[in-house]
């Protein structure tokens, strides 16, 4: 009744309104929504783009682009402004693609995001249709090549001459064999004091991240089957990863275009944790003040914090915690490959998750090698490492 009364007038409007005139407005209307969207189907979800552009932007003020950059078009909204005129076909400068990659996916968005929208998952529908489009920004596409040459980012420096199949499968990922050996070697002397029956991959590949979130699809699905189908040579049960991205890629996209894993996955602090709770190693010496960094992966997109606390608790770290912490985490700058498209970028946003994180402890742990990257000039272990020096043998 109330809402009869508040829209009288427009049905007293209407009355008195001449036919055409009426006419015109209802076919307006009905083809209000065709005008709107983009002639061609888009990989892009257009309805989260257009609600994203009209929305007040709140959640700019946590975005860690935005608050390095200090440049209104980064923000959140804003870049979904942008990519509904890439969509539209109204803007098409290499200034603007460049943009749709400004974005650490780190998913401080969706915290906030009355539609729990996360901008990061948003743009790699934009960057599929820009793939498409054959307009992909050079640099990009040399991220790319330089993958399916390689099959791994970056220069291996790391390989372990394992067996090839056993109950558990170690899946390094590429920054520990490129840049990160030393936690590789930690979980190696962490599985053989465990007397686990380990086995690792002949030819590992990337998980595919890289190629998911640039938009290369046909790409990212040809890793996924060489993946798929080595993991499922190793018969192993449980496929442990150093990386949290990998365990989310597997966990979580791979089935989204029909790759299921039948192996358990686990991100390695799920697995340290088990197998201290099982009491499979011992742990406890390690009498360290440390602060621990949530990486964004780790927390938001699998919901694991409880489980790296309690390792570091078992292992004897004074464990102090960050101002932002949990699910409320600040990205490193290393997250959706933004160290690779934009490393200035990256690096001021290391460099305020440092200072926040060097107010509470000299220390840092972390769980995700590209964290741990992101903090090289600091003091960080990651935490395979840190269970590694607590093992009382
Ligand atoms: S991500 Fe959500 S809160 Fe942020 S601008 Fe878009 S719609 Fe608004
Ligand atoms: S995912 Fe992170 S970096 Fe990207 S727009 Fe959202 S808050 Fe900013």
């Amino acid at each position: 009744m109330e809402k009869t009364k508040k829209y009288a007038w427009v049905m007293d409007a209407l009355s008195k309104t001449p036919l055409p005139v009426k006419l015109r407005a209802m076919k307006k209307f009905l083809a209000g929504e065709k005008e709107y969207l983009p002639e061609k189907k888009t990989n892009a979800d257009m309805d989260a783009i257009i609600k994203c552009s009209l929305c007040p932007n709140m959640c700019k003020f946590d975005c860690p682009v935005l608050e390095a950059e200090k440049n209104e078009a980064l923000s959140p909204s804003a870049k979904m402004r942008i990519a509904y005129f890439i969509e539209k076909g109204l803007i098409g400068s290499e200034d603007s693609f460049e943009l749709m990659y400004k974005c650490c996916s780190c998913d401080a968005c969706r915290q906030w995001c009355p539609f729990e929208f996360s901008v990061g998952d948003i743009l790699k529908g934009v960057r599929a249709d820009i793939v498409e489009e054959n307009k992909t920004p050079e640099k990009i596409l040399e991220i790319k090549e330089k993958l399916e040459k390689n099959h791994i980012m970056d220069e291996k420096s790391f390989e372990v001459r394992g067996s090839r199949k056993g109950e558990i499968l170690y899946f390094m990922g590429c920054v520990v064999q490129s840049k990160r050996k030393e936690i590789g070697e930690a979980m190696i002397k962490i599985f053989d004091m465990a007397g686990e029956e380990y086995a690792v991959m002949e030819e590992e590949w990337c998980c595919g991240a890289p190629l998911y979130n640039l938009g290369f699809i046909n790409e990212f699905k040809e890793f996924a089957k060489h993946n798929v189908e080595k993991i499922k040579e190793s018969e192993c049960k449980v496929m442990i990863c150093s990386c949290p991205t990998c365990a989310y890629i597997f966990k979580q996209i791979y089935p989204q275009f029909g790759f299921k894993i039948k192996a358990k996955i686990m991100h390695s602090s799920e697995y340290l944790f088990d197998i201290i709770q099982n009491k499979k190693i011992e742990v406890g010496s390690v009498e360290k003040e440390c602060v621990y960094h949530d990486p964004c992966t780790l927390a938001r997109k699998l919901g694991i914090e409880k489980e790296p606390r309690e390792v570091l608790r078992n292992v004897g770290i004074i464990l102090k915690e960050a101002y932002f912490n949990k699910k409320d985490t600040k990205c490193c700058g290393h997250g959706g490959q933004l160290s690779r498209t934009n490393p200035d970028i990256a690096e001021k946003i290391a460099e305020n998750r440092i200072k926040e994180l060097a107010e509470v402890a000299k220390c840092i742990v972390t769980a995700c090698p590209s964290c741990k990257t992101a903090f090289e000039n600091w003091e960080v272990y990651d935490l395979s490492e840190v269970v590694l020096m607590g093992m009382i043998e």
